[in-house]
């Protein structure tokens, strides 16, 4: 029996032409790009490509991207990373930071992913921040005005996931970067607050031009459009970084590239402290032998999803929707988290990701139907990757006003690359087999 897969948000497997060209830096050119040798040079210059392309697609300079070791890790930089070097600044030049014995305030959604819940709760608890978290509408759709009005001249940082990964619905991330830079206070220095988005689901089927966007920070991630797994990137606005003493002492070396000219703006203050010490490496922000393969792959998968987004959203749209509608006449009660309604000839202006459908079975545990999919062959999810193992109900569920029963009865499908319209009608067939048992 085949396995039909419908936990692409969860993850994707890895393309084979993004296998392709990682495997020969776990085979052959397998050096640190740290080394001066010939090998290392080699392994730098691919990771250098990998940044070039990454950048070149959302719209960024070379210097601006920086590999982690995963989205979670990515965001936690962001966060983190903010925060740190807001607290250090504000403790070394009080006279430029008016309230510096005040918490900075840092704002989010409720429907946030848990990289970004967990990171700002935690900051909160060590009493670092105060942390304002904006509802969320039935639908999905953060609440703007509250945005708007929850900005004071302590906020340092604004973060609203693009395209969330239990229901899929879609924020205007250039309306949200309009509205914070539109606030100015000149009691904080002139960059905050800063914007972040955790683009990781929207990657795939959203351009993410970081000018379009207005964003300062960006968190992408390999295993969601078809990379590898332990891949993330986080874009950091040039104007948010300066390079450190140990980069300046190497701008000579031949192997620092053109940093003047490509890193750009030297003296700004830097914006985003490093939450790993050690070597330095990803200018400075992310210390840790690259993770050459990874690196490599995440950007053919970036190079990919960005060729074939358009028509794969439209096919990926087609299949969602032939689903529901027949998943619909299997199971009459079946009812929509998020999203309203699921029209045929769906767009983006709807405000949702063609890929995912979270629906409720009333009447059913969602950990019963997992197991009774599974028997049949159909993986499906309660929802965000890593709380699918917990029994917690999911806070974003939550977050959009659904009750409890609701959320012990839902299940998220989501859709990708590899599945096919034969395989949908194949899922719709065992799935009518088990509700008619
Ligand atoms: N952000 C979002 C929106 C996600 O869906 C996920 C994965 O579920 C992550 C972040 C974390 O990604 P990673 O597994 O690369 O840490």
């Amino acid at each position: 029996m085949k396995t039909l897969y419908f936990d692409f948000a969860a993850s994707s497997p890895v393309d084979k032409r993004v296998f392709r060209v990682m495997r020969p830096y776990f085979e052959n050119i397998f050096a640190s790009p740290g080394a001066v040798h010939s090998c290392g040079q080699k392994a730098m210059a691919a990771v250098d490509e990998a940044r070039g392309k990454i950048a070149k697609t959302i719209g960024a300079q070379f210097g601006e991207i920086i590999f982690t070791g995963s989205a979670t890790e990515a965001n936690n930089l962001a966060l983190r990373g903010a925060v740190g070097a807001y607290l250090r600044k504000s403790a070394a030049e009080p006279k430029d930071f008016i309230r510096a014995n005040h918490q900075p305030r840092l704002i989010i959604s409720a429907i946030e992913h848990d990289s970004v819940l967990e990171t700002t709760r935690s900051l909160a608890q060590e009493n670092k921040i105060e942390l304002v978290i904006i509802p969320a509408s039935r639908q999905g759709f953060v609440n703007l005005n509250q945005l708007k009005s929850s900005l004071n001249n302590r906020t340092i940082l604004v973060s609203i996931i693009f395209a969330q990964n239990e229901i899929g619905s879609i924020q205007p991330i250039a309306e949200v970067s309009k509205i914070v830079k539109n606030f100015r206070d000149s009691k904080l220095p002139a960059a905050y607050p800063l914007v972040h988005t955790d683009a990781v689901q929207a990657f795939q089927f959203l351009d993410c031009d970081v000018n379009e966007l207005g964003v300062d920070l960006m968190t992408l991630s390999g295993h969601k459009i078809y990379g590898p797994k332990g891949a993330g990137a986080l874009y950091v606005n040039s104007k948010l970084q300066a390079p450190n003493d140990k980069q300046i002492e190497n701008s000579n070396d031949k192997n620092s590239k053109t940093w003047d000219l490509e890193f750009g703006t030297w003296d700004l203050p830097k914006l985003i402290k490093p939450i790993l010490a050690g070597g330095g490496q990803e200018f400075g922000l992310r210390s840790g032998t690259e993770n050459v393969p990874a690196i490599v792959g995440l950007a053919k998968a970036v190079e990919l999803a960005d060729a074939c987004r358009l028509k794969e959203s439209a096919r990926i749209y087609r299949l969602r929707y032939l689903f529901w509608h027949e998943l619909k006449k299997i199971f009459p009660k079946l009812r929509l988290n998020g999203p309203l309604k699921i029209k045929n000839g769906d767009s983006f202006s709807s405000g949702f990701l063609p890929s995912i459908l979270n629906v409720s079975f009333p009447g059913y545990l969602n950990e019963d139907l997992i197991l009774r999919f599974d028997l049949a062959g159909i993986s499906v999810s309660s929802g965000s990757a890593c709380a699918s193992r917990s029994t917690k109900p999911s806070p974003v569920l939550k977050a959009i006003g659904l009750s409890e029963k609701i959320i012990q009865s839902s299940l998220r499908f989501s859709f990708g690359r590899t599945l096919t319209e034969v395989d949908i009608k194949e899922a719709l067939r065992r799935l009518a087999k088990i509700f008619a048992d």
